[in-house]
């Protein structure tokens, strides 16, 4: 009886293993099988690219779309991969990036991952010496969605048209804004002004303005009286019209310097953050331009 108990449970135990193992067998195979078929996992290096690839990728159902953690302050200069990113990208198919140097660790992620194919959105893209900002270009960044457009349809045949046809009507949409920002530019052509952010310069020169002056706030830094002499005397020795800064890192100097010479301050958005919304770059160019608006037409 004995015998017959321990057989027993020695059987029932040999049947669960094997329905553990099979049933193991079988979610895997199946993950196997989806990760080939249908999901193409496309990550991206940050905030602006992630907008522009969501709209070139708008609608393709197979297109898993996910970006790396942002970093907590200001652009992606000096950003350290965490582990996470990197377990991120072990799984990706393309690696979208901005481009112009602004990953610093695109090296290490090359290195890493050997066959990971990487789409640099700033190809051919002329920069400012090597001002990586090119997003902040209405114009570049149209060029950098065509970019990724192309990019991606080179790994994704069978989507070529929908990559296209996505990056078309985006591009259409960024093109009202365009005219929008030129026919502003008519009243700003020509204001001499100082920027508080390397990012700008783009935005600027779209508008037609002088920069006499570019002080980098790009994150939390000690600002010496030295420098800030240095602004306060170019304000003034070029009669300087506006202060174009960032209100996150340029607030506090922005305020100080319109207080006490004859420029405003006008708060942008480097767009470097926001909502993971394929429709936010439109909106927060529009209020940029809006704050242009204000300055330099209904005044
Ligand atoms: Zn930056």
């Amino acid at each position: 009886m004995k015998k017959n108990k321990s057989l027993f449970v020695g059987m029932l135990l040999g049947a669960i293993t094997l329905i553990a193992f099979g049933s193991t067998f079988f979610i895997f195979q199946n993950k196997q099988q989806q990760k080939e078929q249908d999901v193409l996992k496309v990550v991206t290096s940050f905030y602006p690219m992630y907008v522009a690839t969501a709209n070139v990728t708008d609608g393709i159902e197979h297109v898993q779309l996910e970006n790396l953690s942002e970093p907590e302050t200001g652009c992606l200069h000096d950003y350290q991969l965490r582990p996470e990113d990197m377990k991120l990208l072990s799984t990706a198919d393309v690696f979208v990036i901005n481009g112009g140097g602004i990953e610093e660790f695109l090296a290490e992620v090359a290195s890493a991952y050997p066959d990971l194919v990487i789409v640099n959105a700033s190809e051919g893209i002329v920069d400012h010496g090597d001002n990586p900002h090119v997003w902040m270009s209405i114009s570049s960044y149209q060029k950098q969605v065509l970019n990724i457009a192309e990019g991606l349809a080179a790994v994704d045949k069978k989507n070529q048209d929908a990559y296209t046809a996505n990056a078309g009507a985006y591009i259409a949409k960024l093109d009202e804004m365009k005219a929008m920002q030129e026919d502003l530019a008519m009243a700003s052509q020509g204001q001499p002004v100082v920027l508080f952010h390397e990012a700008l310069e783009y935005f600027a020169e779209d508008m037609g303005m002088e920069v006499v002056y570019t002080m980098d706030l790009d994150e939390e830094r000690q600002v010496s009286a030295g420098e800030v002499a240095e602004v306060m005397g170019a304000v003034k020795k070029n009669d300087v019209s506006a202060i174009l800064a960032d209100e996150t890192y340029g607030k506090e100097l922005g305020d100080m310097v319109a207080d006490s010479t004859d420029a405003r301050a006008i708060y942008l958005d480097p767009m470097v953050r926001g909502e993971y919304d394929k429709d936010s770059y439109i909106a927060h160019m529009q209020a940029n331009l809006m704050a242009i608006r204000a300055n330099f037409v209904a005044r």
